[in-house]
């Protein structure tokens, strides 16, 4: 079983690194990659945790892009995540989300949230400030009753607490994993709400700056968004990836590894050379590829 998206305490994940690959081997997950927004810093704890469970462990990371004046996520994968280039990236892109931040907090204050960078901070720790846990901040305040209610009311472009920002370019982001010798993904192609023709625009663009896959089965899609994305793959050139963008527990819907295998008509992003030289035990990933490959639509 394999899953290569997923989020953690580092960014707006509830799980540490370590109960996180705990949780996915758990799971029955054999090859996993966490991919913190815009940072590596959970990579070095999640790797020895996986290890001791004996899961195969792909360095990832869920890079913050500005494309068109929207939002894309390009997930990176198999990467060396001390590679100057895209360290030096990820610290501009951390360096855009404090400020945002601060302004997101003054924006929430004028809502009712006390006190809301320092709690925002404090909730953090080390890890990213994300928009969940400023969402976090107005239910806690009794502002908004759920997460959803906080994104919709509030915290989307276009509402009160949304604050402009601007990401990495595409063809940077796609550049900073290509120097570090990952692998490049268009993250959740329906993920985005975008329409039909700007998603087909969004997965044109990324595979024209150079990107190598399409995140096709999620922990959202269904299968006809599959068929979709994996057709959209091999006009374009893309090979197939998949993962669950799995961020807490509470999210009973969503599982580790509870994912559909890839179309059949799809290439596994992990038969891309640099996926198996990654550094991990090639020889069990290969021994893994059998039963992901003939797996049935496994979802329930
Ligand atoms: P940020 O990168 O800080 O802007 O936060 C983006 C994260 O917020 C995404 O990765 C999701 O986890 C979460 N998110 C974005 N939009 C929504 C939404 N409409 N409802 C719930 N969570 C969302
Ligand atoms: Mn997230
Ligand atoms: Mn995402
Ligand atoms: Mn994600």
């Amino acid at each position: 079983m394999i899953d290569l998206h997923a989020h953690s305490t580092c960014s707006d994940g509830r799980l540490t690194p370590t109960a996180l690959a705990a949780r996915a081997a758990e799971a029955g997950v054999t090859t996993f990659a966490l991919t913190d927004h815009d940072t590596v810093d959970g990579l070095d704890e999640a790797r020895t945790a996986a290890d001791t469970h004996g899961m195969t462990f792909i360095n990832g990371v869920e890079i913050s892009v500005t494309w068109q004046r929207r939002t894309l996520h390009v997930v990176g994968l198999a990467f060396d995540s001390r590679n100057p280039s895209l360290v030096n990236g990820l610290a501009t892109l951390q360096k855009a989300r404090r400020d945002r931040a601060a302004r997101i907090a003054a924006k929430i204050e004028k809502l009712g949230v006390t006190d809301a960078m320092a709690r925002a901070q404090a909730m953090a720790g080390d890890g990213q400030i994300t928009r969940p846990h400023f969402a976090r901040l107005l239910i806690e305040d009794g502002i908004c009753r759920n997460n959803h209610q906080a994104f919709k009311k509030h915290l989307r472009p276009g509402r009160d607490a949304h604050a402009a920002i601007e990401w990495a370019a595409l063809e940077s982001a796609i550049g900073w994993l290509h120097a570090a010798g990952g692998i490049a993904v268009l993250a959740h192609p329906f993920g985005y709400g975008f329409s039909g023709a700007w998603r087909q625009r969004a997965i044109a663009a990324f595979a024209d700056a150079g990107g190598d896959a399409l995140e096709i089965c999620t922990g959202t899609t269904d299968r006809q968004q599959e068929v979709t994305a994996a057709r959209d793959a091999a006009q374009h050139g893309l090979v197939g990836s998949v993962g669950s963008d799995f961020h807490a527990p509470e999210q009973f819907w969503l599982g580790l590894g509870r994912l559909r295998a890839l179309p059949a008509n799809t290439q596994p992003i992990w038969r891309d050379p640099r996926f198996s030289e990654a550094p991990s035990d090639a020889s069990q990933l290969r021994s893994r590829r059998g039963s992901q490959d003939g797996m049935d639509d496994a979802l329930s």
